[in-house]
Order: structure tokens, then sequence, then C-alpha cells
């Protein structure tokens, strides 16, 4: 958003200006502090990569700086984990008064995982989710046949080799987001993170 600036200023305009830049800032630096987070379960992703960092504000007037963590799903016995991490790293950066708070809608679903965190999980040898395509939620139905989901139907290729010939060896792997699949073609076991 760009807005030109005006030829005059008042000594007052300016300041406010100066104030609302100074506000932004302040945002943005906690919002990176935040958002550097890593996923106690995904550690190779942050809280930014995975979409669980919903947002973050700051209040002038207060001095609060609130955070918005929406979790991978509830129950996650991770949440409590991201949001100690989040507490502690924004009062690490100098923020006293530092509130986290849950955001429970709209709820987290795996594409909010940034294209970025598709790359580390691919580059960590764990299959990215798919694209879900349609907008129910819950499980994706696994019935064999036509009203299989596109992203039922799409293959998994191996995050080691590349080949689509994989297929699943566990529903639940070392944590409950992932599975254990393998590959056929290169014979290696590999964990995926499922659709939600
Ligand atoms: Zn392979």
């Amino acid at each position: 958003m760009v807005t030109p600036a005006p030829t005059t200023a008042s000594r007052a305009d300016r300041a406010d200006r100066a104030d609302r830049a100074d506000r932004t800032d302040r945002t943005d630096r906690a919002w990176a502090v935040a958002a550097a987070v890593p996923d106690p379960e995904l550690p190779m992703l942050t809280l930014a990569d995975l979409g669980v960092l919903a947002g973050v504000e700051t209040d002038d007037a207060d001095g609060t700086v609130t955070a918005w963590l929406t979790p991978t799903y509830s129950g996650c016995p991770a949440v409590a984990e991201m949001a100690a991490d989040v507490d502690r790293r924004l009062r690490a950066a100098g923020y006293r008064d530092v509130r986290v708070r849950l955001r429970l809608d709209p709820p987290w679903s795996t594409d909010l995982i940034t294209a970025e965190g598709r790359r580390k999980l691919a580059e960590a040898g764990i299959a990215p989710p798919r694209p879900t395509t349609t907008a129910e939620a819950g499980p994706v139905p696994l019935t064999l046949g036509l009203t299989r989901t596109a992203a039922a139907a799409a293959p998994v290729p191996c995050p080691h080799c590349g080949a689509a010939d994989t297929e699943e060896l566990s529903r639940f792997g070392s944590t409950a987001c992932k599975a254990l699949w393998r590959c056929r073609a290169c014979r290696e076991p590999f964990e995926r993170v499922k659709e939600i």
C-alpha cells in the first residue's frame, strides 16, 4: 500500500507517521521472532512454515504483544510446547508483556504449509502432504473407485528417489501427524505428513 507523501506536512503529521512506522516495525520484529520458532514434532519447519503462526499484534497503549497460534489439530500435545517456546523467545527478544493465544477458527489444514515448508520436508526425506482439493473436513476416504478424491488418488512420490511406486505401511509414524510409507523402487521407508 503506497500513499503519496503530501508536499507539506505538519509536524504532528510527521510524528504520527513516524509513530505508525515504528509500531509496524515492532510488530514485524515480533512476528519474525515468533515465526522462527521450530515446530516440536517437525523441527525442520518453523511455525511460519507450518502455517501455525496465525498472527502477531502489538499494543502501544499497554505494551503487550499477542501471538496467535492455530494448532495443527486439537489435543495436539505439541501446542503447549509451541506456546511456551513463542513466549520464551519473545521475552528473550525484549518483549516483557507477552500473550500467546490459540485461534481455532479457521482450523489448521495441511494446505497452510508454505512452499518453503514443503521444500524443507522433502529435503528431510519426509513426503509433504498433498493439497486437499475439497473443502470437506476429516479423513480422506480411501474407497477404491470413482469416489476417491483427487488428493487420495494422487501418487505420493518417494522423497528419496522420486518414484511414484510407493505404498503405505502404517497409518501412524513416529508422531500422529505422520504415516509410514515405503518406496517399491528404492526400497527405502519414509514418513509422510498426512493431509488434514
Ligand atoms: Zn524411492
